[in-house]
């Protein structure tokens, strides 16, 4: 099958399934403005966040990995009053942009973007912990070590999700030189390894290329 016809097996869904939205689409524009990377979530995966975070019932999440706040902002529209989403960003450029996405959003009140290196904001987290739902995002060398944090900030019942796993198919290859592969095999050998959780994964196709996630519950 063509890339192709994933790209528009991915329009046909969203276009059945997700409602119309200028404000994500406004979203999308100012990070191509500013020539942001185009590393977003898609629609349908942005509405798969909700969804996890509706069926959880989550009011604290974590995002590593903030980007312009695409999926940040899909994750705090599945939110209850008072809830929040805590997400964080190496990048200062990033996060300007990410602030002005949801304040165009009107979502400010329910997102915190904390600039650094996560390795570094991390730590300042534990008297906020536990989270209810963690979406690992950002440089994958770190996914070791983000989801050592993510199980110190988490609870029984706390969902884990890593994106960006299957790295055009390199990550069976032990071999790999690449930092990224390397790392997202750490985390599968740490997921594997780790009593305290129960996990799975999934490839997915659509307009994001070949590409897919873990999703984890804390035992
Ligand atoms: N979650 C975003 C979305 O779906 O809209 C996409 C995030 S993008 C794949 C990865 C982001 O992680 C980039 O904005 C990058 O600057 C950020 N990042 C890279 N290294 C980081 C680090 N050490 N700490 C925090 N963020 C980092």
């Amino acid at each position: 099958q063509s890339e192709d016809q994933w790209q528009q097996v991915d329009a046909y869904m969203a276009e059945k399934l997700i409602a119309e939205d200028p404000v994500m689409d406004a979203v999308l524009q100012r990070n191509a403005d500013a020539e942001l990377p185009n590393h977003d979530v898609a629609a349908n995966q942005g509405k798969l966040l909700n969804l996890f975070a509706q069926m959880c019932g989550a009011r604290h999440v974590l995002e590593i990995g903030t980007l312009g706040g695409y999926s940040t902002i899909w994750l705090a529209r599945a939110l209850p009053e008072g809830g929040k989403v805590v997400t964080l960003e190496y990048s200062a450029k990033h996060a300007e942009i990410a602030q002005q996405n949801i304040d165009a959003a009107g979502v400010a009140e329910k997102i915190e973007i904390l600039i650094g290196a996560a390795a570094e904001t991390l730590p300042q987290l534990q008297d906020r912990a536990p989270f209810d739902l963690i979406f690992i995002d950002a440089d994958k060398p770190n996914n070791p070590v983000y989801l050592e944090w993510a199980l110190k900030l988490s609870r029984k019942g706390t969902v884990i999700i890593g994106d960006n796993v299957v790295r055009n198919g390199a990550v069976t290859d032990p071999q790999s030189e690449d930092a990224n592969v390397i790392g997202v095999r750490r985390f599968f050998d740490m997921m594997a390894a780790e009593p305290r959780l129960e996990a799975t994964a999934l490839q997915t196709v659509g307009s994001k290329g070949w590409d897919g996630f873990t999703l984890a519950i804390v035992k």
